[in-house]
């Protein structure tokens, strides 16, 4: 079966990753079996040893308290262990049912694990000031204040724990049964769409992948079936959207939250103040990017800009990158910054932590994921020996190296927020786009490199801020009553017209069924899910200007500030690190603007 086709293939063919270090065997591994059964009996263990400690809190019953938290800690470590593996093992194969099955039992351990959690955010917000003080100044805890801080403050702001206990457990077939159900909606669509003369039968997630075909005609139509279709599934939509919602709301009530960003800003770590600062600061950029959408526009050959154009492919860049021809261009280019950076990254990429093969059967999209207990973590893709694999593998390896430099902090203190948890990972991208931009000089490839980065920052200002006034919007409504379709088309519409500005045809642009096509406004474990991806980005964005500014000075000072970003709040980090104030205008102005800064450049380029 070998001629020369298939041996150059095999030679560019990607590496899969090791996992067979970790736990030998895969999904039917004795070793992975005896670990999830040593975990199995534990939180009971765990839950009835704390039933037992004294409430009160003093110099006696400190040791054992301290002795609780530590056994609940190390136990947290050990399911994400195998949570983690798990995961690695049903993503690598999505038809392996046995490891289907391993994940399901790990979901029980973190369900019990939580309900743990709850009963110690209690217990602590029941201690006194003093003691609590004296608690975790305790060496063997002083590094998990912050979180320990955290789950005290939690309690206080929640219903009574046998109350919320109650909520959890409804929410499993409630809450999130209406996300589940939104899931099953959106994947049983199955679209017929014609391209150069066939007819395929294509899921919603295919449809939308034509966003980003080359051929306007192409683009237009598909988006005029994905609406088509959204609009028949609108009804059953805006009922989930508006249960789910109410939900949500009744349960704020019930913990006396004023808003809907209390939990968001809460997972977030982060103060309305920044949130605000940041948004004003990206509004302030809206004009610019018109220029650029404009310029983008003469290259695609229109007068019109419409929701289907925010992917649009333009330029070609030349350069291929195979695996190993990008693992040599990362580890080179992170290597001008830290040595530190690119020896970690070397040292992950030789000992296949990386699952990089582009076979069938694999699971969809990136990740990567820790598994702490033995020190290491696996990167999860399925490469294309094209720029953006390139870009998405340096993005992947930067999460590795967050986990890296976090391998030796207690677990609890390595829970980091999302506004911070891409930072390594922007920062790894960043650092590989600039390098690429540096290395092309013909005009195509450089509109491609650009418009790649300006089209990112399009979606993240433009896009997600219409998400994110719409949530706030829709929340605000919903605390009323049943918001109807129409009313949610008509306040999609409106925020789009207002993220948007200009730049969306009047006429055709828009996508007011918006609100029912995207996933994220359905998802239920992280309410709000939209900002976090900017603040994230803008944050990274200014960590990356100032280590361009330092150069491989700011190596270490970068290092410390991945290892803090689970031990203080968002704001706190950019104050310690980088001396800024995230409540006031000045870094997010600086930050839009370097956002934008190609502006120009993109749009010399379009007129050359
Ligand atoms: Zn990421």
């Amino acid at each position: 079966m070998s001629n020369v086709n298939t041996s150059t293939k095999a030679k560019a063919s990607s590496p899969q990753w090791e996992l067979d270090s970790i736990f030998p065997g895969g999904s039917a591994s004795p070793e992975f079996r005896k670990f999830c059964d040593a975990i199995r009996g534990d939180p009971e263990k765990l839950a009835t040893s704390v039933k037992v400690l004294p409430a009160v809190l003093n110099d006696s019953s400190r040791a054992p308290w301290i002795t609780a938290i530590l056994e609940f800690q190390r136990l947290g470590a050990h399911i994400e262990m195998a949570r983690s593996f798990a995961h690695c093992l049903t993503s690598q194969n999505v038809k392996d049912d046995a490891g289907h099955a391993l994940e399901g039992e790990v979901d029980n351990y973190i369900a019990s694990w939580l309900n743990l959690r709850t009963g110690f955010e209690a217990s602590f917000a029941g201690h006194s000031d003093v003691e609590w003080e004296k608690l975790t100044a305790d060496g063997q805890v002083a590094e998990i204040k912050f979180p320990l801080d955290e789950m005290r403050r939690m309690a206080k702001h929640k219903m009574a724990p046998q109350l919320e206990a109650l909520a959890q457990e409804l929410a499993v077939n409630g809450y999130h049964g209406w996300s589940r159900l939104y899931d099953k909606i959106s994947g049983e669509i199955a679209v017929e769409f014609a391209e150069s003369g066939t007819v395929e039968t294509m899921s919603v997630g295919q449809l939308s992948n034509k966003f980003q075909h080359p051929d306007r005609d192409i683009r237009r139509r598909a988006f005029a079936a994905f609406e088509n279709i959204w609009a028949q599934e609108a009804s059953v939509c805006a009922s989930v959207l508006n249960a789910q919602a109410g939900f949500r709301l009744a349960l704020y009530r019930n913990r006396g939250w004023k808003s809907a960003l209390v939990e968001p800003l809460m997972l977030n770590r982060s103060q309305q103040e920044t949130l605000d600062a940041m948004w004003s600061a990206v509004k302030s950029v809206i004009p610019d990017l018109k220029r650029y959408t404009d310029a983008k526009k003469k290259l695609m050959g229109t007068d019109k800009f419409c929701w289907y154009d925010q992917f649009a492919p333009v330029g070609h860049l030349d350069l291929e990158f195979t695996y190993d021809q990008a693992a040599d261009f990362i580890v080179k280019h992170l290597g001008s910054f830290s040595d530190e950076m690119a020896k970690f990254s070397r040292m992950a990429i030789d000992k296949r932590w990386i699952e990089a093969e582009d076979r069938a059967g694999k699971a969809d999209g990136a990740y990567c994921t820790g598994l702490n207990l033995k020190g290491e973590s696996r990167v999860f893709m399925t490469y294309s020996n094209d720029y953006s694999s390139m870009s998405t593998l340096a993005h992947e390896l930067g999460h590795a190296y967050h986990q890296w430099v976090l391998k030796d902090t207690p677990q609890l203190a390595t829970e980091y927020p999302m506004g911070l948890a891409e930072t390594a990972s922007i920062f790894n991208e960043l650092r590989v786009g600039s390098a690429a931009l540096q290395e092309v000089s013909d005009r195509q490839g450089k509109l491609m490199l650009i418009d790649q980065e300006l089209q990112g920052t399009l979606i993240l200002f433009c896009n997600i801020y219409t998400r994110y006034l719409f949530d706030r919007r829709f929340y605000e409504e919903r605390a009323g009553g049943i918001v109807g379709k129409n009313r949610l088309d008509e306040m999609m519409l409106a925020a789009q017209k207002e993220a948007f500005g200009e730049i969306l045809d009047p006429k055709e642009g828009y996508h007011p069924l918006f609100w029912a096509s995207k996933l994220h406004f359905f998802i239920t474990d992280v309410p709000f899910y939209n900002f976090p991806y900017t603040m994230g980005f803008l944050f990274a964005g200014g960590v990356y200007e100032r280590a361009e500014q330092e150069g491989k000075g700011f190596a270490k000072k970068y290092r410390s500030l991945l290892e803090d970003t689970g031990k203080m709040t968002t704001e706190q980090v950019a104050k310690k690190h980088l001396g800024v104030d995230l409540t006031k205008d000045e870094f997010w102005r600086l930050a839009v603007q370097r956002a934008t800064a190609r502006i120009d450049e993109f749009v010399q380029l379009v007129n050359k």
